[in-house]
């Protein structure tokens, strides 16, 4: 069984990629149906994915849980787990807790919650009802056991130069390293020490166990890189358990070969680490304790989107400094914060298939994400009027043409093209909320809304034709004045008789529903927060939350045709997409947040 979100582009109109095509030519291939065990039962038992499988696409999504997923994350996960939807293989989702100190439980749900909330699932389709759910550390026993092996087959040592020492003995680009006085210790003696690391007789730091390959290799990373160190802390899984953790890049080749993953896909920062993967995996499977061929290591760009940070621990400064609501604040480039701004699954995955894939580095511009979203909810999302910045306007004539305090039934399809949704219908009479920036006393030009003596359709409703404006000692505009065209409605035979070049939004005053409207800007206004040597903090947009009490149509009530559940979508008619907050939202006290605009006017 599936729930897999079905992808945003039919599999036949899907462009190709480098990824697509490696896995295309290893499937041809029968690469990984051939994967064979040389090694012991006993070994064998550690192999997370179950009995040896073939052909099959076996993916992973392996985050650390030090923080919530963002942006870049989401186009890892759509192309994981959209790659192993698309060739009916699986994909894991593996925590990769092997650090104990920044890990927590609490980004471990959040995690779960994200990729589930993007479409994805992580059970076995082949009926077997298996879920792929790990933890790095149900691994640290094999772990451990693997780094024994390379101990006994003379392929790691334990170094005990000081930190300094060890540093300074790397080497750097242009210099080759120098061999560690520790070096020459025989498997024997490498063996005992490393079980008195184990066993907790060194103290933190005093030791670390190191892999034997190459102090002048030009690769730095294969320049003896650490495979585990001694760091007396609690594993928020395994407790007290371990006193040695295993370093990343020793864990995570080892997490891939025992779930048996075929393309383990990564980012290009680590296209340094793969010969230092390889290396490890080629030694597990020569001594038998993986099975062959062993996974590889696929490297794609990151995502870097413009005026947004994608950096787990500066998001973590923002929130624990409180720069933002939190986590999943609607201005966060989160997972969390996008989908209480009002993105939805469908968005971001046509966001992740449209930047692609590609091995070279570059920047998104912000406006194609929010492209992706106004693409997807434009076909759906019920249409609603809103009133954002509330002036009132008076049909002085209005009691006198439809007989006083009538109110006039007006409807709207509750989408244009979708017929099936019904309508909306609401009622206008004497007084209206309208936008204050609907009317001008003196109009610049190519300005058709409200001026004296110019008519105006009011949306779904009549003609009208402005007479003026009221206002204070100040010289604001308090009341907009018209009066009221009769005979004009829309969809009445009369509704044509009069020709207008503006058409304008607005709510009745006595049935608007006063609603609270989060409007939302770019949390940075430097479209490249944080590089160079600018502190990102500094580049905060001072205007990117304010909020401000509006009216909304009454079909948005309890009740009413297009009644507004908490993390549903509208598109507030001339105004953009909105959101009712999935946090905050009630039918007694609406919230709305700006999504996303109708247009891409940043910048004007
Ligand atoms: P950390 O600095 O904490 O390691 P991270 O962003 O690398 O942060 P991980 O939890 O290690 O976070 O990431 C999980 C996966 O998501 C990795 O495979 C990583 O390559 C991928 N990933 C992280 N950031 C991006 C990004 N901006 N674009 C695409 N993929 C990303
Ligand atoms: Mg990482």
């Amino acid at each position: 069984m599936t729930n897999h979100a079905a992808p945003a582009t039919p599999e036949e109109h899907k462009p190709s990629n480098f990824l697509r095509q490696i896995i295309d030519k290893d499937l041809a291939d029968g690469t990984y149906a051939a994967r064979r065990w040389g090694g012991t039962p006993g070994d064998a038992a550690h192999h997370a994915a179950g009995p040896l499988d073939t052909a099959k696409v076996r993916l992973r999504f392996p985050p650390e849980p030090n923080g919530y997923l963002h942006v870049g994350h989401a186009k890892s996960i759509c192309l994981n787990f959209g790659l192993a939807r698309d060739y009916g293989g699986v994909c894991h989702l593996r925590f990769d807790d092997t650090n104990p100190e920044k890990e927590d439980t609490e980004y471990v749900n959040a995690i779960i919650d994200a990729v589930q909330w993007l479409g994805f699932d992580w059970q076995a389709h082949d009926g077997s009802g298996t879920s792929h759910l790990y933890q790095a550390s149900d691994y640290f026993d094999f772990m451990y056991r693997a780094a024994e092996h390379l101990v006994q087959a003379g392929l790691a040592y334990v170094d005990e130069q000081s930190a300094e020492d060890m540093r300074a003995n790397r080497g750097d680009f242009g210099h080759p390293g120098t061999d560690s006085p520790f070096r020459k210790r025989t498997p024997a003696e490498n063996l005992a020490r490393l079980r008195q690391m184990r066993d907790g007789e060194l103290a933190d730091g005093a030791a670390v166990l190191r892999a034997k390959i190459d102090m002048a290799s030009p690769n730095i990373n294969l320049r003896d890189p650490a495979l585990y160190r001694i760091r007396r802390a609690t594993h928020h899984h395994t407790g007290d358990t371990w006193c040695i953790y295993p370093m990343y890049t020793f864990a995570h080749p080892i997490e891939d070969a025992l779930e048996q993953i075929t393309h383990s896909i990564c980012t290009l920062e680590f296209e340094d680490q793969r010969p230092f993967y390889d290396w490890l995996l080629d030694k597990l499977a020569e001594g038998g304790l993986i099975a062959t061929p062993h996974p590889h290591q696929y490297e794609f760009a990151r995502l870097n989107l413009t005026y947004v940070l994608t950096s787990k621990r500066k998001l973590a400064q923002l929130v624990t400094e409180k720069h933002v609501a939190g986590w999943d604040d609607p201005r966060m480039p989160t997972i969390a914060g996008l989908r209480r701004r009002g993105y939805t699954p469908a968005s971001l995955q046509l966001f992740a298939e449209r930047i692609g894939v590609t091995k070279s580095d570059s920047w998104i511009d912000y406006a194609t994400l929010e492209g992706c979203l106004r693409e997807t909810l434009d076909g759906s999302a019920p249409r609603a009027m809103a009133v954002l910045e509330p002036v009132k306007l008076v049909l002085t004539n209005w009691d006198e043409v439809m007989g006083e305090g009538t109110l006039d039934d007006c409807s709207a399809p509750v989408h244009p093209h979708l017929p099936e949704l019904g309508k909306r219908s609401f009622q206008i009479g004497r007084e209206v909320w309208i936008e204050r920036g609907d009317y001008e006393e003196t109009p610049p030009k190519g300005f058709f809304r409200l001026f004296p003596g110019n008519k105006v359709r009011l949306k779904y409703g009549h003609v009208i034709e402005c007479t003026g404006a009221v206002k204070n000692a100040a010289g604001q505009v308090t009341e907009v004045q018209a009066r009221v065209i009769p005979d004009t409605k829309s969809g009445t035979p009369g509704s044509d008789s009069v020709k207008v070049k503006g058409v304008i939004t607005w709510v009745g005053v006595a049935d608007a529903l006063p609603a609270e409207v989060r409007l939302y800007e770019r949390l940075f206004s430097e479209a490249h927060p944080g590089t160079g040597d600018t502190d990102f903090l500094t580049q905060l947009n001072p205007g990117s939350f304010k909020t401000i009490a509006a009216y909304v149509e009454p079909s948005l009530a309890a009740g009413g045709a297009i009644q507004a559940k908490a993390g549903q979508q509208f598109q507030f008619e001339r105004h953009g997409y909105f959101v009712a907050d999935r946090i905050d939202h009630t039918t007694a006290k609406p919230v709305f947040n700006l999504a996303v605009g109708l247009k891409d006017s940043w910048g004007k």
